[in-house]
Formats: C-alpha cells, structure tokens, sequence
C-alpha cells in the first residue's frame, strides 16, 4: 500500500513539542514499519458520527475512514458489543445462536449461490482463507492479481500486493494485469484489455507449467487508483478465468457494505459472479471482523479436508457489532444515501473541473470518489506532488482524504455513509479552496 500521504521525518520541524515525543515515543515502542498519515500527523482522541475529534478538542471532517463507515463510535453498534460483553465472550466451538442470526443476515444480503460464510479478523486473513480454499478445490496455485494491488499482509497475501513497494517480488505462481483504467486506457477499451490481459497471464502460466488457481480483484480498484467504471468493464475477463477453471475471488474488503451506492456488495456493477468474496474493514464499524462468503460447493470442498479455527473469528461480540451494523445499514437505508449523497458529491466534484485544469477526472461509485490531478490534461502528466499538497491543505483546513494509485495522483474522498449535503458540501469546498491555494 503506497504511502503517498505520508508523514516523514523531515516534517518534524513543524510539529509541536508534544507531537514530536509522541512520535518519537511511538518510534522508539513500534519501530519503523508502522507509517503516520499527513505532513503534521493527526493526533485523534475521539471519534463521533461523521466528525474526528484532535487532542484540542478541534473537530475534522471524516471523509477518508472505511472502518468507521457508518460512524465514529455509532451508539447501536457500541451497545450491542457492552450487551454481549455483559453477557459471554467465547469462540466458534461452543453452540450458540449470535454467529448463526448474523451468517442469516448477512447471506440474505447475496445472491443465492453464495450460501456459505466463514469468519476471520482480518482482510488479510479473509483473502489468506479464500486463497486456500481456491488452491484446494482447484488442485492449481497461480494467481492473477492487478499490477498495483492490495490485497493484505499475511506472507501469501503480501505477495499478492506489489503496492507495498518494491520490497515485493512476484511469486512466480503470479502474474499481473493491468487495472481497468479507463481514464488511460479508455473507457470502450478498458474492458477487452482487461480480457485480453487475463488471456495472456493464463496462458503464460500454462506455459510454465503453473496451473491457474484464482483471480483475486479489489472490486473498486483502490490500490490502483480508484477505478470505478465503466459498470461491467470486468465481465468479459472473469468469464474468461472461469471458464479456464479458475476461482474468482471479489475482494470486497474495500468496495463492500454499501460503500458503492444502491448495491450492497461492489462487484454487483460489473454484471460477475464470484465464487468467493472476501469481507472485512467496514464489517464491525471498527471492531475487528472480517471473513468469506462462497459457493457451498466450494467452500465445502476445503471444510472436509481441513479443519479450521480461528479463536477470535465470529466470537459472539465481533457478530454482534456486526449484526449491528448491518442493522444500521438496512434500517437507516445507507445504500440509498451512498447512492444520493455520493451523486450530489461527484456532481459537486465535477463541477469543480471546470474551474481547476489541474483536475483530469473525477470518477466515482457511491461514496467512494477518486479525483485525478495532472499537470497537463492532454499529456495526463500526473501531479503527485500537488496531490500531496492538497491532502495535507485539507487536513489543516479540518476535512480529512488520501491519495492513492500508482502514480500517486489520485485523492482517494471515502466520506462516511452518513455523510449528509452539508457535509459534502464542506467537502467540495474544502477541495475548491484547497486547489486554490495548495497547487
Ligand atoms: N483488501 C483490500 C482491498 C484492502 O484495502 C485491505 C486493507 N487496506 C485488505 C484487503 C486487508 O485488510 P486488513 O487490513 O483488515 O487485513
């Protein structure tokens, strides 16, 4: 995962004394590995619907979380998790109903062949998990993974996830494609390329006597660069990978729980059916929860060969926070508002264009919008440097986004699902006057 947005040591000078032992502190217990966002960090101590909360008590526009999506510390989800606390926390080998109402719940919200669920902590685990049951069932270990995907950090997932750096080295069971973009690629074109590319992988695979086992896509392509249309552009590719045997597996980690407007699960725009699909991030508005939804048949395929335990996957509390939060979402019709609000913003975003050449496109599905920063709209140069630059103008304007993409030129707007006009009205500002002033 690139960290475009990213805060390095240089920044330090502008931080104040307190800030700077915090990092230090945090450097010195943590180490390296773990990054901060924003040239001057973000010190949150509280959360509260679509608002963060720093330690002076100053408040800034979510617009960026895909955890907290149905918003910060939300009072149903906290409740149900105290009730349950209260009440017994155990694991998945013991009888007990909560796991079974949610799994009801949470399968209604698929298609009828998706028909089995099972449950991690995390993304990562959850593609782990798919990962294996894919290599089970079809005897084979290639995968086909987009050329700058994310997709985890357990050691097979990482691996499948170049957008780490180059610290990645393809397996040799991997092979990648290009992400359908059809800002670069063209929109009538993107999805014959993304076809062709998926031909070509499987049968460079075969030639190398490598046996095609998946296709592992982020839905919405974050990763790569926000990439939301044209609907239907992965179609022709998939249909392609399956009929060669292959497993597709929808990672639905980021474009999943109405994320993406009217659908409850991103990968119903691109006319697919996957075989597995992969939960996790909004899943528990924050408490850790994630897991995979697949095809009985395949899933039952690797449950009779192998035992699985996961001690704190589908624990009583993590299914209550998660009943809840599908609760909240059905019962407060955040598809619909996704879908309307998410409108109103590209509509707004786009407007936004005609004022600021730097911007090049803006693109979007719902609630998750990338807007594309070039230097020369003709050329498409992209504008990293400015991107960065507006991320961090925003944040000290008090509404917070990212960047993304592999030319690190893309705001990555993810605004919480409760996002009403006034927000997205702050938001379009906020990106107006960072423009003005930050490229
Ligand atoms: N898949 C995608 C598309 C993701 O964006 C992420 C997390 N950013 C993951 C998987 C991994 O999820 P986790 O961090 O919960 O392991």
């Amino acid at each position: 995962m690139s960290m475009i947005n990213g805060f390095t040591s240089e920044d330090a000078t502008r931080l104040s004394e307190t800030e700077r032992r915090l990092i230090e502190r945090r450097e010195r217990l943590l180490g390296p590995a773990y990054r901060l966002f924003y040239e001057r960090p973000l010190h949150t101590v509280r959360g509260e619907g679509v608002w963060l909360f720093d330690e002076q008590g100053r408040r800034y526009l979510d617009a960026y979380n895909n955890v907290a999506s149905i918003g910060h510390c939300h009072p149903q989800v906290v409740e149900a998790m105290y009730r349950q606390s209260l009440q017994l926390n155990t694991h998945t080998r013991y009888l007990q109903e909560g796991i079974l109402d949610y799994a009801e719940q949470l399968l209604g919200t698929f298609s009828d062949d998706l028909d089995r669920v099972m449950f991690t902590c995390t993304g990562s685990e959850a593609n782990d998990l798919a990962l294996r049951i894919a290599r089970q069932y079809t005897g084979g270990t290639g995968v086909i993974i987009t050329r700058f995907a994310y997709h985890g950090v357990t050691g097979d997932i990482a691996e499948l996830s170049p957008s780490l750096g180059p610290c990645i080295v393809l397996p040799e069971h991997v092979r990648t494609v290009r992400a359908p973009d059809a800002y670069r690629l063209g929109a009538d074109n993107v999805a014959s390329i993304f076809a062709a590319d998926v031909r070509a992988a499987i049968d460079d695979m075969k030639k190398h006597g490598i046996r095609p086992a998946a296709i592992m896509l982020d839905g919405i392509f974050s990763s790569d660069g926000v990439l939301t249309g044209p609907e239907g552009f992965l179609a022709e590719g998939i249909a392609l990978a399956q009929a060669e045997g292959m497993l597709y597996i929808a990672d639905e980690v980021q474009p999943g729980f109405a994320r993406t407007g009217l659908n409850m699960w991103g990968f119903t725009r691109h006319d697919v059916r996957p075989d597995i699909v992969t939960l996790g991030k909004p899943m528990g508005n924050g408490q850790p929860i994630a897991g995979i939804v697949g095809r009985s048949e395949v899933v039952d395929h690797f449950g009779k060969n192998m035992r699985y335990f996961n001690t704190f996957g589908g624990n009583p509390v993590s299914c209550a926070a998660g009943k809840a939060v599908l609760d909240v979402i059905q019962q407060d019709q955040l598809q619909q508002r996704s879908h309307d609000i998410g409108k109103y913003l590209l509509e707004g975003l786009t407007r936004l264009s005609a004022r600021h050449e730097i911007i090049g496109d803006v693109r979007g599905a719902g609630l998750f919008i990338g807007i594309e920063l070039v230097t020369d709209r003709s050329s498409k140069r992209p504008a990293a440097e400015q991107a960065r630059r507006v991320v961090n103008h925003m944040r000290e304007n008090g509404v917070l986004i990212s960047a993304a993409g592999p030319l690190e030129n893309v705001l990555k707007v993810r605004p919480l699902l409760t996002f009403t006009t006034e927000h997205a009205d702050i938001l379009i500002e906020a990106v107006d006057s960072a423009m003005q002033h930050a490229t």
